[in-house]
């Protein structure tokens, strides 16, 4: 099949590079041929220019995306002619932290208290109904820790409502986490749910710097849970595609943070991690093909993001069990220009692995 692509990074560079071997070709929209996945597919520049929207609908059978900051409109009109997956509900929810936390209300799936906030005196309510410490977020278009304010004292309500730049914001308790997790799953046009493990993540600064999978210690009971809560949602918004939800780990139990319609960051290990990797998996869910097996291949897996600079990738290409998957990217700080997989069979070869790539990690 022919499978449009919106956007051009590097996610669409991995769905391309894994669905290659179905023999499924790719178009994206970009605008610039400088973009990860320019040199896999077809491109059709999409801003302002809706003939070229028509190409990219004119060329694909089916469409998905790569962010779920995608606008809605552009999602309602390219769907009167061609299928999107996951579809507009999935992306409507995953889009507004408001929507988002309203589902997982409605479909008992614990999360941090929340409060919508649009003025000061609004951010003024919400802390008191809230309490402090809480993490005044956007409602829309946040990602890697931006847009995002941690309140420690009501002193602060005036400042951090002026860093949200007037735009909907929400008011989310702060939450104890032992540690974050996060559970991917994809679900098949035909209503087939696959699971991958829990996994483990390490953020600096907002943005993903390590992945552990599976994630170490996990009560089954805790694997159940999460699956439960992602069959849920799943189901609820008929989503088609792979479905990412990140947790917070605590004393009571699993909080939900976020979820996001697409293959995320935190399942980059499966490509040589798991059977059939988290990309793979979307794009056969996409296209109508079975879904893979999700089961990791070795007893540990980890994932290291390159991070603003490439650094001495040199290391990463002498370790036998290491993938070095750069994104042809330039680098500026804080820019994911790539990852680096690891495969051990025991927890020390993992850690003496993770040693050697310590010039990656902050
Ligand atoms: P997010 O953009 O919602 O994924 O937030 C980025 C990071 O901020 C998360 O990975 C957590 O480390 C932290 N964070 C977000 N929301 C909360 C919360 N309600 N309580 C504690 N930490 C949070």
């Amino acid at each position: 099949m022919k499978i449009g692509v919106l956007g051009a990074g590097q996610l669409g560079r991995m769905l391309a590079i894994s669905g290659y071997p179905l023999n499924h070709q790719f178009g994206f929209s970009g605008n610039s041929i400088d973009e990860p996945s320019a040199l896999l597919g077809h491109m059709f520049a999409l801003e302002d220019n809706k003939d070229n929207i028509e190409s990219l609908v004119a060329f694909a059978d089916v469409i998905t995306y790569e962010s779920e900051n995608t606008d809605i409109a552009i999602i309602k009109e390219i769907s009167k002619n061609v299928v999107v997956y996951p579809g507009e509900k999935s992306l409507f929810t995953t889009q507004h932290r408001g929507r988002e936390k309203a589902l997982f209300d409605q479909l008992n799936i614990p999360c941090a208290p929340y409060q919508m906030v649009n003025s000061e005196a609004d951010l003024k309510a919400a802390v008191e109904k809230i309490s402090l410490p809480a993490i005044l977020k956007t409602a829309t278009d946040g990602y890697d820790g931006k847009g995002q304010f941690l309140m420690r004292d009501e002193s602060q309500i005036t400042e951090a409502w002026q860093s949200m730049n007037g735009v909907e914001s929400i008011l989310e308790g702060f939450v104890n986490f032992k540690r974050e997790l996060s559970l991917i799953a994809v679900r098949g046009i035909d209503n087939d749910h696959r699971y991958y493990p829990l996994v483990e993540n390490t953020h600096h600064n907002g943005i993903l710097r390590l992945t552990i999978a599976p994630a170490q210690d996990i009560d089954p009971v805790v694997q159940t849970t999460a699956e439960h809560y992602m069959q849920t949602l799943l189901d609820e918004m008929g989503h088609v595609g792979v479905l990412t939800i990140e947790l917070f780990e605590t004393e009571d139990g699993l909080v939900v943070n976020e979820m996001a319609p697409r293959v995320h960051n935190s399942g980059h290990w499966s490509i040589e991690g798991a059977n059939t990797s988290q990309f793979e998996n979307h794009v056969r869910a996409i296209t109508g093909m079975s879904l893979g097996d999700t089961t990791p291949v070795h007893n540990f897996s980890a994932m290291v993001n390159i991070i603003g600079k490439t650094g001495p990738t040199n290391i990463v290409l002498k370790m036998p069990n290491a993938h070095l998957h750069l994104y042809d990217k330039t680098e500026r700080a804080d820019r994911k220009l790539g990852h680096i997989n690891i495969m051990a069979s025991t927890q020390t070869e993992l850690d003496e692995s993770i040693e050697k790539l310590k010039d990656f990690l902050p």
